[in-house]
């Protein structure tokens, strides 16, 4: 069986489409699974361009999302999730708000490193003035952080900072195995997103020196698209079926109440 445990709506600003869109889609195509993990709230505001008021998370996205639970319960499951960032400095606050929340699963994401959002394109330029190393030490420091820190169940695209095909000039395997056996430690699941492939660098993230080291510290796999419109619930899964195959035994996780359990994809 397949899910999709990494989805966004129109509420986060940079996607298209109602959660409803999403869930359509996922049904239409024949998933067991949608999780729908848009972007979490903030404390103050932070970062607001891209993601939900906190306010329109409890009046709009959590009423919205429990309710298509409903709706469409005998026709596929709906997870009710959200991409968190880690961001030094807000964890309690993180910390409290999932408490707050019967999540299924939290996604902990770096998409910031200090003040710069690197994935962003608006931001790209920054690449040209950085020390690609160096950038590639701290963004995995980041990585490593955002697993010791407990606050998440999923560690959402391991290998974000290749998103426009920028890449270390030295072999960093062994920060990658220092890394993922943090996440090991830490009890969580790496994830396969497909949305690398519609990106400048054009791979799935993780890539397979990744996946082969998730495979030898045997830590377990889900699967994602980080659609931000309907249509791309799902896309290129094919790949990520190959990779789950190699690399995770042919297994996926999925969660529920942030409980993980094993899957056969077959
Ligand atoms: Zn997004
Ligand atoms: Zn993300």
């Amino acid at each position: 069986m397949l899910v999709d445990y990494h989805t966004h709506n129109e509420l986060c600003k940079h996607a298209d489409g109602a959660l409803e869109e999403y869930v359509r889609h996922a049904v239409r195509i024949g998933l067991k699974e949608i999780g729908l993990a848009d972007h979490s709230p903030m404390p103050n505001d932070w970062d607001i361009e891209v993601r939900m008021y906190e306010e329109q998370f409890w009046s709009l996205y959590k009423p919205a999302v429990l309710e298509l639970r409903e709706k469409y319960r005998g026709q596929i499951d709906i997870k009710f999730a959200v991409e968190g960032d880690f961001f030094p400095g807000t964890e309690e606050w993180v910390r409290e708000f999932n408490a707050k929340n019967e999540f299924d699963y939290v996604i902990g994401s770096v998409h910031y490193l200090g003040e710069w959002g690197f994935d962003n394109p608006l931001y790209v330029g920054k690449f040209d003035h950085a020390e690609i190393d160096q950038v590639y030490l701290s963004y995995y420091d980041h990585i490593k952080r955002s697993a010791a820190c407990g606050l998440f169940d999923i560690v959402g695209h391991c290998d974000l900072v290749k998103k426009f095909g920028h890449r270390p000039t030295k072999d960093i395997e062994e920060v990658l195995r220092e890394t993922l056996k943090v996440v090991k430690n830490a009890g969580m699941a790496v994830e396969i997103n497909t949305s690398g492939l519609r990106k400048p660098v054009k791979e799935v993230y993780p890539s397979e020196t990744i996946l082969r080291i998730c495979s030898e510290l045997d830590i377990p796999l889900t699967l994602g698209s980080d659609a931000h419109t309907p249509g791309d619930v799902g896309r290129d899964f094919e790949v990520a079926k190959g990779l789950v195959e190699r690399y995770g035994k042919g297994r996926i996780s999925l969660y529920t109440r942030r409980q993980r359990s094993e899957v056969s994809i077959a």
